[in-house]
Formats: structure tokens, C-alpha cells, sequence
């Protein structure tokens, strides 16, 4: 099937400056295919580069922006045997190497040439070689596309569950109930933990209430919820797990006020760019604490959190606030800059 021509998407240019633009549909190689986007999610990444223009590692502008998506595949290059046209995908937004120091080691999320790949909110989206072959999966059936899009942002929560190690019985408290914060609080209630969950706004506390946080705690400017955690564990000791997804110094330092000693924190929100926090040595040291980050997933997480949303543990839905057609985008982003809070909404370049 022959599709070249153009197509409708969302280029980034520069601060601030996304413009819907007709580009010529990319042209695929070999190991290549094309796929008909169906639903891409926005993601606080995105934003994050639109309102700052650039991402170190992601993307250079300009460029197609978008990472999370699924649609059908409707051209396949001549080397590619593990798909067909007509398959219904869901393709990760990077892909590693395999060869590097990292991947031997087995942390592909740190692979020296991670491979990117944005342009999700366009018709069309060409799905790299590498990306075919180890990060890209057949959707389910009774799975829908905006369903399997969180699988990439669901990959991110995943390895970051797996870094700080929960279990059962544990206590977590998640800081931060965006997106990213409230699949920190699903899953880690699957995992059988024990939630408190620390936002800033009802709506929030809410949203993490239903999907079983047990304590809510409301962060008001300036206060500082460590008490409150402490209140709501066992022998006042603090919680035995934090998760910081707010990416604020400010964040960072409650997290480390509020985890027990001999816990774990895990600074999942990446701060803005030469970010300094400091932290009392002697509570680190004397706590035996263990601090840690974790960056992006890797094509294991990718697949389990896809086999998580068939699997109907976790409800995309309960990520995804609304829907768009691909023409109202700009529009999109625009309102994203100005209402904080918010969840998801899947960009329809079908509609
Ligand atoms: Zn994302
Ligand atoms: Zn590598």
C-alpha cells in the first residue's frame, strides 16, 4: 500500500510555539513501519517541553511532538516479519540498543543510545527499526487504543515500582497526584500496599480516594505534611516507602522528611534543569536511608503495563479526562499551560 502525500501534526518550532502543520507522510524504511495514529495521550512531558522548547535527551526541535499512542500499522518495510498490515499496535516511544554497557547489565532505561521517537499527534507516525523489533506489541482486542496508549507513561510508574521494591503490607506515601502520581497509587495499592497519597487539591485527594489511597493528606503552600504521614502510620515512624512525582526541590525534601527510618525514597519527578536540594547528612546517614531516582522504562515494564491494562486491574480511564480531535491540539496545550491538576486527554487524529 502506497500512502506517501501528506499528512496533519503537531510540530514543536520553539518555546511555547506549536503549530499544526500538513508534512508529507514519513517515508519508511526496510526494518520501518507506519503506523495510523488512533490515540495519542498527552503527557506532563510534552508540556514540559513546550513550555520550555527543548528536552536534553528526548527531542531537538522542531519537531512532531507526542509519545504515547496506538493505532494501526498500515505499511510494513521488507525486512519486517513480526507484524503485518492491519495489526493493532501500541509502540513505545524508545527503544535500547541492547549492546551497551547498560544493556548487558540488564538497565536498558540507562542504555548509552536510548533511541527516541516523538510525533504522535499526526495521522501517521513512523515506528523506527529498533522500536519494531524490541518495543512495540499487538493490542488486545477487547483493549481500545486510548486504553493501550498509558501503556509508555504506565512502563515509567512500573520500573520506578520495581527500583524502590513495594510489596505487600508496605506503607507508600505518593507526593504529587498528576497523572504519573495517581498510577503510583493504583498500582501501588495492587501491589497490596497501604496508600497515603499528598496533593494539593480536593479534586485530587478525591481522584486518589477512589483508586484506594487509604490517608489523604492536603499540601498547602508552604506546610510541610510530614507530621500528618507520620500521624498516619504505624507508631507515628513515618512511611516506609515515599514516592516524590511532583519533580520540586520542595517535594524532594518532604520526601525525605517523611520516610522511616530505614526506608526508601524514591525521587521520581525530575526537577528543573541545575536544581540544588540539601538534606541533612546526619538524617540520611543515622536513618540508614536509601534515596534513590529511577528514569524512564524499559521494553520489560512496557509489556507489563500493557499486560496490566488487558489484564482490566488498572482503569485507563481513570488517567484520561477527555478526548480531541487532532485539530483542536494547539488549543489543547494552551489550556494545559494555564489549568494545573488535570489529567490526561487523548488526541484523536482520526476524528
Ligand atoms: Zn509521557
Ligand atoms: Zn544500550
Amino acid at each position: 500500500m502506497r500512502l506517501r502525500g501528506e499528512m496533519l501534526a503537531g510540530v514543536l518550532h520553539g518555546k511555547e510555539e506549536l503549530r499544526l502543520e500538513r508534512i508529507a507522510v514519513p517515508a519508511i524504511g526496510p526494518a520501518d513501519v507506519l503506523v495510523r495514529v488512533r490515540a495519542a495521550l498527552t503527557c506532563g512531558t510534552d508540556l514540559k517541553v513546550y513550555r520550555r522548547g527543548h528536552h536534553a535527551r528526548m527531542i531537538t526541535l522542531p519537531a512532531p511532538l507526542g509519545h504515547e499512542l496506538a493505532g494501526d500499522i498500515v505499511e510494513v518495510g521488507q525486512a519486517v516479519r513480526s507484524f503485518r498490515v492491519g495489526d493493532r499496535i501500541v509502540a513505545a516511544n524508545s527503544a535500547p540498543c541492547l549492546r551497551c554497557f547498560f544493556c548487558r547489565r540488564d538497565e536498558k532505561n540507562l542504555c548509552e543510545s536510548l533511541l527516541f521517537n516523538n510525533g504522535a499527534y499526526a495521522e501517521f507516525i513512523r515506528i523506527p527499526g529498533r522500536i519494531v523489533e524490541c518495543n512495540t506489541y499487538r493490542v488486545p482486542d477487547h483493549v481500545d487504543y486510548r486504553e493501550a496508549a498509558l501503556a509508555e507513561p504506565l512502563a515509567c510508574v512500573l520500573n520506578g515500582l520495581d527500583d524502590t521494591g513495594v510489596g505487600p503490607g508496605d506503607t507508600v506515601t505518593v507526593i504529587g497526584l498528576g497523572p504519573i502520581g495517581l498510577m503510583f497509587v493504583r498500582v501501588a495499592k495492587i501491589l497490596g500496599a497501604r496508600v497515603i497519597a499528598i496533593g494539593r487539591r480536593q479534586m485530587q485527594l478525591d481522584r486518589a480516594e477512589h483508586l484506594g489511597a487509604e490517608a489523604l493528606i492536603e499540601s498547602r503552600r508552604g506546610s510541610d505534611p510530614t507530621d500528618e504521614v507520620r500521624r498516619s502510620t504505624d507508631g507515628g515512624r513515618g512511611s516506609d516507602i515515599v514516592i516524590e512525582a511532583v519533580g520540586s526541590p520542595h517535594a524532594w525534601r518532604q520526601a525525605v522528611s517523611a520516610v522511616r527510618t530505614g526506608g526508601t525514597v524514591n525521587f521520581f519527578g525530575g526537577c528543573p534543569k541545575q536544581t540544588l536540594v540539601c538534606f541533612d547528612t546526619g538524617r540520611i546517614h543515622y536513618s540508614s536511608l536509601t534515596l534513590r531516582s529511577t528514569f524512564h522504562h524499559t521494553p520489560k515494564h512496557v509489556r507489563e503495563a500493557l499486560e496490566l491494562i488487558a489484564r482490566d486491574d488498572l482503569h485507563p480511564a481513570d488517567f484520561i479526562e477527555a478526548q480531541a480531535p487532532l485539530r483542536d491540539l494547539v488549543a489543547v496545550f494552551q489550556r494545559m499551560t494555564t489549568q494545573s491538576g488535570r489529567l490526561k486527554t487523548a488526541i484523536l487524529p482520526q476524528e
